[in-house]
């Protein structure tokens, strides 16, 4: 199995040849023919398993393949729960990508605002952020999500442990209802099937 294979064109393969990955790990063969179909994904995955790439590699292809949707507004929103995990995320971003016209920016709290608020006014296409700042943002009228068309829930099990689904429930809201929805966990819990079941309909589910 390759990545080719998995339907990842050219410049995203390449850029992973940099990276000398050999082949796709369990998850990415598993996920990234799910994302590229379009479809809900609720995954069961720790961290180490790959998982990043198995969401980042087919939301840049399906990103790079819309023609019919505007750049450098921010259409595909990533969550996670901590400003470490952003800024990881947004780092593979910036490697998987290198051979694209995408832009990306990590948002995250404990820091002055200014700088993200001036990324915002260039453009950004995919947004790796936390929750707080985010809706900070949003209150702001820093934030527009006409464009949205994925969101993911990135490690939803720790995001709820630490208390943020009230921000995720308002951030929610503020969404274009017509988009593809990806959650990644590393354990389904009741409360996040729960999380699950009020945001994304008809999901294929994984587990590795
Ligand atoms: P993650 O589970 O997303 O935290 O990824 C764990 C580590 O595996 C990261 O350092 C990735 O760069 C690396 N990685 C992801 N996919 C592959 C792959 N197919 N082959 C080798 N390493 C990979």
């Amino acid at each position: 199995m390759s990545f080719s294979t998995l339907g990842l064109s050219e410049p995203i393969v390449n850029a992973i040849k940099d990276l000398a990955y050999r082949e796709p790990t369990l998850i990415q063969q598993q996920a990234i023919p799910v994302v590229l179909s379009g479809k809900n994904l609720i995954a069961a995955a720790q961290t180490g398993t790959g998982k990043t790439a198995s969401f980042v590699l087919p939301l840049l292809e399906l990103l790079n393949n819309g023609n019919t949707v505007r750049a450098k507004r921010i259409r595909a929103l990533i969550l996670t729960p901590t400003r470490e995990l952003a800024q990881q995320v947004e780092q593979s971003i910036t490697q998987y990508a290198k051979y694209l016209n995408l832009s990306s920016l990590a948002m995250y709290g404990g820091v002055d605002a200014g700088a993200q608020k001036q990324a915002l006014i260039w453009g950004v296409d995919i947004l790796v952020a936390t929750p707080g700042r985010l809706l900070d943002m949003a209150h702001q009228r820093a934030l527009h999500f006409d464009e949205l068309k994925m969101l993911v829930l990135d490690e939803a099990d720790r995001m709820l442990d630490m208390g943020f689904i009230e921000d995720i429930n308002k951030i929610i809201e503020r969404l274009p209802t017509q988009r593809q929805n990806l959650l990644f966990s590393a354990t389904i819990s009741e409360q996040v099937r729960a999380l699950a079941k009020r945001t994304i309909d008809k999901a294929i589910e994984i587990t590795v």
